[in-house]
């Protein structure tokens, strides 16, 4: 008989035959199979019951449920919790309808919607758009945009905050310090300086503000909680050693952020110092030298003798001048988090710099899940402020917890304001921790298909620069009018954290040609929820590129066997059930594993292990030769002879 002939036998579409027939046992079987009277029957019987089965399962959820969503996608092992539901019923579904995945499986809006609707619940989508740009758009251009809306604040010019970045040992500190003692000296103010995250100095009667922690990753790990703070970064390169691997880290994560560089050239008292060749170094990397016709500030220094400090701080108030960087002190105060801890004598503090508005002595404030009262503000001289205006730094003392460095600290009415703002963020975090954003190629292509992606961002690492060129050369060879490919950061070396934290800031996809990625890296890719990828084939890449930016880009999965396991005896104990008293044939089984049954040559279904036994105990695995009991997830009745063959579903393409 037929497949099409079978199928109007039992009253459904070929389509739907065949996908039962692949879920039941005929996994390869081709549309124009022919079956024998002895498959018709057993099908016609399993089929029988699948329907009566799945009668009951609508009787068991006829009462119609209404639940309301808003992520992107979610995990099939989610679905449970969400549906109120145990898991074995929704995955029925799933089968019905011919969708293959496994637990670790994310399905989108459109898929859930239609599972949901089998199961009698209708999905609500939440419009997510809102939350979206609040993780994507920074937070402090929200706070700025927010004043500028507020037309009866006035604004008045506000100091540039300042980062210095640059390779390990080219005088980043001693740069910080040089700005900072010259500075003290030559002021009226006295005291002893402590740390405090941030300084100010005043330069030809303007302030100026500096991010006291050298290096990116104060103010990359800021941006990337959402808070860009930095107006201006100052790049260090030491005259005697030229541009090294973090001078180019440097230069991504600033041109990331869109900041403005002045390149301070360092340590010109030493005799091997040669500022032309720094110069024509950092020329390769678009940052080409005003005096060769180019629009990037180089200050030649020496943080040690200190010449050229002065002439580097009038670059920083030409800087500033030019963009203009403006904000009003009246209205609410709202302020970045740059540090914090929790000191013994003082309790939570933390260091603060002003966006916008005034923050005094006794205001009512929220930061995060923070709230409290300004019980003092010191500087980084450890002097008393009774208030800070735009741009300036200080300490605070008062905080209910310690605040996380990025959280943004905002003004409230009271008390009472302040913690029902708190409830509300605490709300709100129990939602959004279950809706964590992932950067992943699969999300990107879904965003790509539905005309939301405005431009991918790689970071490419290699093993070698012959490989970079010609992969990165190719990257930008691939049409794409409407998505832009920008390769946001490039080098040759192991994925490091750095190229992690890089991409958080930056949405960005970070792919390996022939290189692995630290320990390191991996943890924090995998808290961040960041993808990386390593390939060994440059079309491979290509391909996945192209795919995506077209919205094609789908994860396929197969099943990879591990072993064989024979089915000798079977065991009914009243508490446990039945237990298949087994033989490892071939290979191994593990606990983690699904298993396919099979008996007489013909896979009859397929399930999960709920555990594994050797003799009294639960183990993880059993190997080759060995005898072990098998518990399976659902009530299968198992017969001696029957073989198992435990598998993983693994996947053959992306992450
Ligand atoms: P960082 O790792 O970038 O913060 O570098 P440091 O500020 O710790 O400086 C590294 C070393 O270079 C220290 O021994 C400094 O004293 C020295 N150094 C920094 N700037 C200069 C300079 O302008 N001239 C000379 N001769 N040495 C410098």
């Amino acid at each position: 008989m037929k497949i099409q002939e079978l199928a109007n036998h039992l009253k459904i579409s070929k389509e739907d035959l065949l996908n039962f027939l692949r879920q039941n046992g005929y996994r390869r079987i081709k549309p124009s199979a022919k079956l024998d009277p002895g498959s018709i029957t057993k099908i016609k019987h399993s089929y029988k019951k699948f329907i009566e089965k799945e009668q009951s399962n609508k009787e068991e959820i006829l009462e119609e449920k209404n639940i309301s969503f808003a992520k992107e996608s979610i995990k099939v092992s989610e679905l449970s919790t969400l549906f109120n539901m145990p898991l074995s019923n929704i995955m029925k579904v799933f089968l019905k309808k011919g969708l293959m995945v496994n637990l670790n499986t994310e399905i989108n809006q459109d898929t859930l919607i239609e599972v949901a609707k089998d199961l009698s619940i209708t999905i609500e989508i939440e419009d997510l758009t809102v939350e979206k740009e609040i993780g994507l758009k920074t937070k402090v251009l929200e706070i700025e945009e927010e004043a500028a809306q507020n037309s009866d604040l006035e604004k008045e010019e506000r100091p540039p905050i300042i980062a210095i970045m640059g390779h390990v040992d080219h005088g980043k500190t001693l740069l910080l310090d040089s700005i900072r003692k010259s500075n003290i000296i030559s002021g009226e103010s006295g005291g002893i300086t402590q740390h405090i995250g941030a300084y100010q100095i005043t330069h030809n009667n303007k302030k100026l503000t500096f991010l006291d922690t050298p290096g990116h990753e104060a103010f990359t790990s800021l941006r990337a909680r959402g808070a860009q703070i930095t107006d201006i970064a100052i790049l260090v390169v030491a005259a005697d050693d030229g541009v090294k691997p973090q001078t180019l880290e440097a230069i991504t994560h600033a041109k990331a952020a869109d900041v403005p560089i002045i390149v301070a050239i360092n340590k010109i008292d030493k005799p091997e110092a040669n500022i032309d060749q720094v110069k024509q170094q950092l020329s390769q990397y678009d940052l080409v030298t005003e005096d060769w016709g180019g629009d990037t500030i180089m200050v030649p220094i020496s943080a040690k003798s200190k010449k050229g400090i002065d002439d580097l701080l009038e670059m920083i108030n030409l800087v500033s001048d030019v963009q203009e960087l403006k904000s009003s002190s009246k209205g609410n105060c709202k302020a970045i988090v740059i540090e914090s801890n929790l000191s013994n004598q003082k309790g939570p503090i933390a260091t603060v710099i002003v966006k916008t508005g005034t923050l005094k002595i006794g205001d009512y404030f929220v930061a995060g899940n923070s709230y409290g009262k300004v019980k003092a503000i010191n500087n980084d001289l450890n002097q008393k402020v009774k208030e800070l205006t735009p741009g300036d730094p200080g300490e605070i003392l008062g905080f209910s917890t310690t605040p996380q460095p990025g959280s943004i600290l905002e003004t409230k009415k009271n008390e009472k304001e302040c913690r029902t703002h708190i409830e509300q963020i605490k709300q709100s975090e129990e939602k959004n921790l279950s809706q964590k954003m992932s950067i992943s190629l699969e999300a990107l292509s879904a965003q790509a298909e539905e005309g939301n992606l405005r431009q991918l961002n790689l970071i490419l690492k290699t093993d070698v620069n012959g490989s970079l060129e010609a992969i990165k050369s190719s990257i930008e060879k691939i049409e794409s009018k409407d998505i832009p490919i920008k390769i946001i950061h490039f080098s040759t070396g192991k994925i490091n954290e750095n190229d992690v934290l890089l991409a958080k800031a930056s949405n960005a996809i970070i792919f390996g040609f022939n290189v692995d990625a630290s320990q390191e890296a991996k943890k924090s890719a995998e808290k961040e929820s960041i993808t990386i990828k390593t390939y060994n084939i440059i079309y491979d890449i290509l391909d996945d590129i192209k795919n995506v930016i077209s919205g094609l880009y789908k994860i396929e999965y197969e099943d990879k066997e591990q072993g064989k396991i024979e089915v000798r005896e079977i065991f009914k104990f009243s508490k446990i059930g039945t237990i298949a008293g087994c033989y490892v044939l071939e290979g191994k089984v593990d606990r983690k594993c699904n298993v396919k049954i099979i008996r007489n040559n013909a896979e009859i279904t397929s399930t999960e292990i709920e555990s594994l036994k050797r003799f009294k105990d639960d183990v993880t695995e059993v190997l080759e030769g060995f005898e072990c009991g098998v518990v399976l997830k659902e009530n299968i009745k198992l017969e001696a002879g029957d073989i198992l063959i435990p598998y993983k579903v693994v996947e053959i393409k992306g992450l």
